[in-house]
């Protein structure tokens, strides 16, 4: 049994306004100063850490950290991001801004707050469009097309900095003044800022309290006492000595994905968005050959009724997914919403039991009565059921191709792999025919073909499950305007076709559509929802066209994200990844495990927290002899 943890939502903070600026009536203190916020945050934190200027040192792939002590309202980092903009970055270079907040903003606070720069404008909105709903744990944002990533912790500060994996080069240390919030300052807290620090990293903060100075340079920080900002006397810098914690080595070399599917697709992007070389293979032509390559497919994840590390991992891909793909909008995701149908007495049971426990935010979901399912849905349902307002569906096969274009990202098509085997530093890749590949690192995003590439003498716990999908002509039912999901789900359609599906058949390898399939496929989606045929003849099985993919899972359902510690090599190499077990929630889960695993490969801040990794592990699926 997992531990159950504390309830997905978070207390918002209190905002009062007072001659023009936010307050929190918690505290008792100002978000930033009366006089001008924006230039104190320059002064104090951006100056007193030599910003922009060390901006300008940052290559193609390498990253510049900051890490921040009370994200607020966010002004720091637009400030900070403004900075990294105007400092004509390298254009593969990433910008991490790693923050904690213990009582987020609402969106409204947040917006009201932000409107008050102008010229932050474009930034305050991209930030907005993507702002996490208020539930705890961490929230990683992808912005400015993916060269500025924020991670998000909603939690007190000693959780966050236990947490979360991460070394920074700049702090910026804001959360109100001691005097009014010593936990923000305790002796823990700035010990743990030391050990998230890189050798030579640079802190600011507004306060110049003795306590904080004396505390800062027994943990090791170089301190110096600067004039403040605006009527504040004082403030503090400082600098951690070069020779202090060492920082891991990460790969250089091209990282070698193998699978381009949906997971492999995702991971080639990111990695090749921060400026990774990347070699993408797979035996097919192209990509999304495999379950990834289906016309349709919804985003969804079914949440457990206790709110433990499972659900919360289930809840941050979800929310990871539905805020990545936004970009993508217009041709491939379409968040028209989704609804979980309550579709028998014990389902409905189970809703009934989950919302009495959770209290999530209705923005991600909220229970619907049949009446309001109908309108939601566009046709009469059987019954209510859970309202998911910010999910949908995708066109996965045409996402993939879209997201593996990329200059960074080298596509060796029609290559089958044989083996894997570590050569002094490197890997070699070998082909059937013969072809060879040599890259740093290899990552196994191959789904059900995995643990056959697994130079190991273990036994990786994998089960390969048929899915077939049928495909349905909109004319011959009524199309639902969003996704409905009971035992089967149906998408609203396009291009004049909605998908259906999927059959889940263990022990079948037929790699073939079959009408039994395509039975099944409609029998169930009758039982679901029969109004969707009312008044239409319906599709005939004989006559159905679909699709068969076989989903990669793991014994416990649970995917895998994780560096392969076993292999049967002698010499160390530096490392064998993999990234699959995604079963049907592929679509789901690959945005945000693909983000962590190029945290991971890269040496950049992590997305995911400890606890939350930990279930990603690849040694569970070692079979026990
Ligand atoms: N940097 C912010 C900005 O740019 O708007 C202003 C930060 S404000 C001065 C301090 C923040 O620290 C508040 O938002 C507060 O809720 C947060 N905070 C206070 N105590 C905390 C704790 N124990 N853990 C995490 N955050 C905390």
């Amino acid at each position: 049994m997992q531990d159950e943890l504390l309830p997905p939502a978070i207390e918002p903070a209190e905002i009062v306004w007072r001659e023009g600026v936010p307050e929190s009536s918690r505290f008792g203190d100002v978000y930033f100063s009366r006089e001008n916020g924006l230039e104190e945050t320059r002064y104090v934190f951006l100056k007193h850490n030599g910003l922009p200027e060390r901006f300008c040192k940052v290559g193609n792939g390498d990253s510049f950290v900051i890490a921040e002590s009370g994200f607020g309202t966010g002004l720091n980092f637009l400030a900070a991001w403004q900075a990294w903009r105007d400092s004509g970055p390298a254009p593969f270079a990433t910008l991490h801004f790693v923050s904690v907040e213990r009582y987020p903003l609402t969106v409204a606070d947040l917006k009201k707050s932000l409107a008050l720069w102008p010229e932050l404008k474009e930034l305050a909105e991209q930030l907005l469009d993507s702002y996490p709903p208020l539930v705890r744990g961490v929230h990683r944002l992808v912005l400015d097309e993916g060269r500025v990533r924020l991670t998000l912790y909603f939690g007190d500060i000693l959780d966050a900095w236990n947490d979360l994996t991460f070394n920074a080069d700049a702090w910026f240390l804001d959360g109100f003044a001691p005097s009014l919030n010593p936990e923000m300052w305790l002796e823990e807290a700035i010990d743990l800022i030391r050990i998230h620090s890189k050798p030579g990293t640079t802190l600011a903060t507004f306060t110049a309290v003795g306590r904080i100075r004396r505390a800062l340079t027994d943990a090791g920080f170089a301190m110096s006492k600067e004039p403040g900002f605006g009527r504040k006397r004082d403030m503090l810098a400082g600098c951690l000595a070069s020779d202090s914690n060492p920082v891991n080595d990460t790969a250089h070399g091209p990282i070698a994905v193998i699978g381009a599917g949906i997971a492999g697709c995702l991971l080639a992007r990111t990695l090749a968005d921060r400026g990774a070389e990347v070699i993408l293979v797979d035996e097919a032509e192209g990509p999304g050959a495999g379950a990834s390559g289906n016309l349709q497919g919804a985003t969804y994840v079914k949440l457990g009724v206790e709110f433990n590390d499972q659900a919360a991992l289930a809840l941050s891909a979800l929310l990871f997914a539905q805020r990545y793909y936004r970009p993508f909008f217009k041709n491939f995701w379409f968040p028209t919403g989704l609804l979980q149908l309550a579709s028998s007495p014990e389902e409905l049971q189970r809703q009934q039991r989950f919302l009495a426990r959770n209290g999530y935010p209705p923005e991600i979901l909220r229970p619907v009565d049949k009446e309001e399912a109908a309108e939601l849905c566009g046709v009469k349902t059987q019954s209510g059921g859970l309202w998911f307002p910010g999910s949908g569906w995708l066109r996965p096969g045409a996402l993939c191709t879209t997201l593996a274009e990329h200059p960074r990202i080298k596509r060796v098509f029609n290559f089958s792999v044989e083996t894997l085997a570590a050569q002094d530093r490197h890997w070699i890749i070998s082909a059937k025919n013969g072809n060879q590949i040599k890259c740093t690192v290899p990552v196994l995003c191959a789904g059900h073909q995995t643990a056959s590439l697994i130079p190991s003498c273990h036994t990786y716990r994998f089960k390969s499950i048929r899915g077939q999908v049928s495909h349905i002509r909109k004319d011959l039912i009524s199309l639902p305007k969003a996704v409905i999901c009971g035992q089967k789900y149906l998408n609203p359609g396009h291009s004049g076709l909605a998908v259906t599906g999927a059959t889940f058949d263990i022990h079948d390898e037929n790699p073939n559509p079959t009408v039994e399939s395509h039975e099944q496929n409609l029998s169930a989606l009758k039982d679901m929802t029969p109004a969707l045929f009312e008044d239409h003849e319906g599709p005939l099985a004989k006559e159905l066209e679909g699709r068969v993919a076989f989903r990669c899972t793991t014994h416990d359902y649970q995917p895998v994200a994780d560096k392969v510690d076993d292999t049967a090599e002698d010499k160390p190499a530096p490392g064998l990844f993999m990234l699959t077990g995604l079963g049907s929630k592929g679509l789901t889960y690959a945005p945000l495990l693909a983000e962590y695993l190029a945290d991971r490969l890269l040496g950049h801040p992590e997305c995911l927290p400890g606890r939350l990794a930990y279930r990603l592990r690849s040694r569970r699926l070692i079979a026990q002899k």
